[in-house]
Parts: C-alpha cells; sequence; structure tokens
C-alpha cells in the first residue's frame, strides 16, 4: 500500500518541521524526492543526507516560492533532470502573528507572497507537466485555523483559508485531466513555527484539543502520504484534517 516508487515529488519546504516529515515519508515510499528550501542549506543539507542513510532518492534545491520564475526554472529543471513530476507538495510557509490593529502591510504582503502566491506559482509550473502526464497529485498544507480561526492570527490565517479556494478551484479545472488537488489542514504541530509560541499559548491550545496533546510532523506526513497515493486517485477538492479533533 502506498507504494511511490518510480515517482518525482518536490516538497517545498521540505528540509525543516513538516516538510521534512514529508520528504522522508514520500522517500521511504520509494519516491525520488526533490527538498525545496528557502535559505537554510544546512537544515536541507541533513534532510537529504537522512534519506540517504535509509537507502532513499533525494536531492536539495533552493529556490523562493514567492519568485515566480525561479519557481518555474526550479521545476522545469527537476523535470528535465527526472524525466517526470508526479507529486508537489506545497508545504513552504510563514507566521508573522500579531493582532489586527498592529498589523504592518509588509507582514500582510510577505505572509502571502509566500503562503498564497507561493501556492499558485508551483500549482502553475506543475500543472504543465502533470497534464501532459495525465497524472499528478498536488498537496497544499493549510491549517486549522483557517477554518476555525485563531486570535493573533487574521493575517496567516487569511493565507491559509486562501489556499483552500485555490484547491477547490484547481481540483474542478483539472480533474478531467488525472490532476488531484487537496489540502492537508494540520492542527498544532510541535516545529520550529511553533517553538517561539509562549507557555501560556501552549496551553491555551491543548485545552482546545481533545486529543491533549500536540501533534508530530510525521502525523501530518501520513496523510499527505495518502493523497499523494495511487490509493487516493478519486479524492479531489478535499480537506484532510489532522488535529487531534481540536476542529471538527
Ligand atoms: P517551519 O518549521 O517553520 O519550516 C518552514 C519551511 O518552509 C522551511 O523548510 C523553510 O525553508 C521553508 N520556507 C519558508 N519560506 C520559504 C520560501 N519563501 N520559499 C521556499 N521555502 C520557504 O514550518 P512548519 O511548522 O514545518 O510548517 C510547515 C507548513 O505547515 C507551513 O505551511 C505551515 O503554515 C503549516 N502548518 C504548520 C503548523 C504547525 O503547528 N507547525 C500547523 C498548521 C499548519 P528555510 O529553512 O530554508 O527558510
Amino acid at each position: 500500500m502506498f507504494d511511490l516508487t518510480g515517482k518525482v515529488a518536490i516538497v517545498t519546504g521540505g528540509s525543516r518541521g513538516i516538510g521534512r516529515a514529508v520528504s522522508e515519508t514520500l522517500a521511504r515510499s520509494g519516491a525520488h524526492v526533490v527538498v525545496n528550501y528557502a535559505g537554510n542549506e544546512a537544515a536541507a543539507r541533513e534532510t537529504v543526507e537522512k534519506i540517504h542513510a535509509a537507502g532513499g532518492k533525494a536531492d536539495a534545491k533552493q529556490f523562493d516560492v514567492s519568485d515566480p520564475a525561479a519557481v518555474d526554472a526550479a521545476i522545469s529543471e527537476v523535470h528535465k533532470r527526472l524525466g517526470r513530476l508526479d507529486i508537489l507538495v506545497s508545504n513552504a510557509g510563514i507566521a508573522m502573528d500579531q493582532l489586527l490593529l498592529r498589523v504592518k502591510p509588509e507582514e500582510v504582503e510577505r505572509t502571502f507572497a509566500t503562503n498564497v502566491s507561493g501556492a499558485i506559482w508551483c500549482a502553475k509550473s506543475a500543472m504543465r507537466i502533470m497534464m501532459r502526464q495525465k497524472t499528478g497529485r498536488i498537496i497544499h498544507l493549510s491549517s486549522v485555523v483557517a477554518e476555525s480561526g485563531n486570535p493573533g492570527q487574521a493575517v496567516y490565517s487569511a493565507s491559509k483559508a486562501a489556499l483552500i479556494g485555490l484547491t477547490k478551484t484547481l481540483a474542478r479545472e483539472y480533474a478531467s485531466r488525472g490532476v488531484t488537488v487537496n489540502v492537508v489542514a494540520p492542527g498544532f504541530i510541535e516545529t520550529d513555527m511553533t517553538s517561539s509560541l509562549s507557555d501560556e499559548a501552549k496551553k491555551m491550545i491543548l485545552a482546545q484539543t481533545p486529543a491533549g496533546r500536540v501533534g508530530r510532523p510525521e502525523e501530518i506526513a501520513a496523510a499527505v502520504l495518502y493523497l499523494a497515493s495511487d490509493e487516493a486517485s478519486y479524492v479531489t477538492g478535499q480537506v484532510l484534517r489532522v488535529n487531534g479533533g481540536m476542529y471538527v
């Protein structure tokens, strides 16, 4: 089950946190994984080395998802070099948390350029290839707060909600071409992104989580693996919530 042998995957922000777990999981299932990163080359190298040590196939590729020319050049190069592109996981994301009245224009611009435009540019470049192949899987990493809202995360939650609209539209546009497009919406997961939260904020989040614990990156990766697999061929336009019951 969930055999990705012979498939090629790109994981944006695949070098750390949830993205790293996704990269490792897809590689363990047989895919050649291109681990994208923005600036932290050491983390990307470490992820690739871990995959190689486990007998998997991977390489690291730097590009900024918010730069459409860089995205297109990188995805074209991967296609040319590896001969196909089966799976795109748009995982790269940033959070600049702030109450609405303190939000600065540059924070809105940067968050949307990475979280929303980044996913659009990656999907656009990948879709051209996947349509010709007549098969493909695109998976967007949204968040529980896209649907539940969360004080202090107006900009982030708006950007994550945009990914749900993007996914539903792309699912309708490309289902007939054999490409599925879905969302995984994680709850509170232990990564660098959440490590800076105060103990008080963490306590509040846990109080709202029926599972009574934070999630692990591997638990998100398992959901991504399912949506990336042949077994999920009739699933498109869906939001798969992996949140310990935090939003049901
Ligand atoms: P993280 O630990 O902060 O890692 C972020 C990753 O994204 C890094 O690999 C980073 O690369 C990359 N990245 C950032 N900006 C980029 C850009 N412009 N171009 C290319 N890569 C870029 O984040 P995480 O917690 O694993 O979160 C991963 C995804 O899940 C995000 O979309 C996040 O919004 C979502 N999510 C997370 C949680 C959670 O609780 N952690 C909950 C819900 C949703 P560099 O290291 O090179 O900068």
